[in-house]
């Protein structure tokens, strides 16, 4: 591919020597579980969102896992409880919830912003749902002043699936005053697999929160369910953060602004520069601080995404689908599979995301955009 969908190395590379020496740190410092790296990784991202708490964890899988768990093990919520969440999110939305013996509700999205639709989530609430996990897809902030309402008119705890939204800040205030993803709920989940805006050397995660309770009953639990050595409150796991990925990520996350300002760069240029009327682009609106582009998604209608995407391949041009199956029609939600979400369905066949990460310049966008141009279909 002349243009690939994603180049991992290249994404790293910016950072080689200071990655480098933050791993010979920890190699030389023979803590190789928790200790200062985490504790340093966590006060950054509490900077950064304006969380009071942040503990770091395995993968963001784990971390939207835990802040379930901690929820049950602190009486809020119980097996059977239902759990708003977006039909079109990635898997591990839903593993969380169904993991934590919880029921997840899909709500579906509105088609203009790909994210939850907050004027279809009240039918979805019954006497048994407890939390809205919203999910900020592809970059972009699922949080409003209808959000905000029907959370606090129905009690619910809102969390925050901010796997691919680090450092997009909301135009809505959330619950507890902060703007920041990662501090507009009750707790946020964070994911740092390479491939997110901000990716560790390889699995890393994290949750953030301003519930002291919330945030002492996730680090117990994802430590043995252990608060003392050898005194264990809960049946716990191990879902501790590596100190080296602790220290990756102390070298990259001061860099959220810039990555993110540098996709918002790409993304305006494909917005301007994309003039093919088979596809089309991300709705603006709302755009500016609120979205990071995790991915810059657009929709080819008609039956003809696939081949569209055949032909950009043909031309060197890598591209992919985030997701082409949702995850009500997954073979392990066999069932869930009665259940229609209408836009969802239909915009998973009409989705093709175009590269956008670290290693894509902007002279690699204008000759993305021109061969798109050129495609006729
Ligand atoms: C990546 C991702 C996750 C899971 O994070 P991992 O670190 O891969 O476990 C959860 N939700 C969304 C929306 C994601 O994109």
């Amino acid at each position: 591919m002349k243009y690939p969908f994603l180049d991992l190395k290249e994404s790293n590379l910016p950072y080689m020597e200071e990655l480098v020496a933050a791993a010979e740190r920890v190699v030389r410092s023979g803590r190789y579980v928790g200790g200062e790296e985490n504790t340093n990784l966590e006060n950054e991202l509490c900077s950064l969102t304006g969380s009071k708490y942040a503990v770091g964890v395995s993968n963001g899988l784990d971390a939207l896992r835990l802040i379930l768990r901690a929820y049950i093990e602190m009486g809020e919520m119980k097996p059977g409880d239902e759990v708003l969440v977006p039909a079109n999110t990635y898997i591990a939305t839903y593993l969380a919830i169904s993991d934590a013996g919880l029921i997840p509700v899909g709500v579906d999205i509105n088609p203009d912003t790909l994210n939850i639709s907050s004027s279809l989530i009240e039918e979805k609430i019954t006497n048994r749902t407890r939390a809205l996990m919203t999910v900020h897809l592809y970059g972009r902030v699922a949080w409003d002043e209808q959000m905000k309402n029907i959370a606090r008119s129905y009690g619910l705890k809102v969390i925050e699936d901010n796997a691919q939204g680090i450092g997009a800040v909301s135009k809505t205030e959330g619950l507890y005053g902060g703007f920041s993803t990662g501090n507009l709920g009750d707790a946020a989940a964070f994911s740092f697999y390479p491939t997110k805006n901000i990716g560790a050397l390889g699995d890393a995660g994290a949750v953030t929160t301003n519930d002291k309770k919330l945030a002492d009953t996730i680090r117990a639990l994802s430590n043995y369910g252990s608060d003392k050595r050898y005194h264990n409150i809960f049946r716990g796991l191990n879902c501790r953060l590596d100190p080296i990925q602790a220290a990756m990520l102390c070298v990259k996350l001061r860099h959220t602004d810039n990555e993110n300002e540098s996709r918002r760069r790409k993304a305006d240029v494909y917005m301007s520069e994309i003039t093919n009327t088979k596809i089309k682009l991300p709705e603006i609106k709302g755009d500016g601080k609120d979205h990071v582009w995790h991915q810059i998604v657009v929709r080819i209608p008609d039956g003809l995404r696939n081949r569209f995407m055949q032909r950009l391949a043909e031309e060197g041009v890598g591209t992919d689908i985030h997701y082409p199956v949702p995850p009500h029609k997954q073979p392990c939600y066999k069932d869930l599979q009665s259940e229609t979400y209408p836009y969802t369905e239909k915009v998973a066949e009409e989705i093709l995301s175009l590269p956008i990460g670290p290693g894509t310049t902007i002279e690699d966008v204008k000759a993305i955009c021109n061969i798109i141009n050129s495609i006729a279909l």
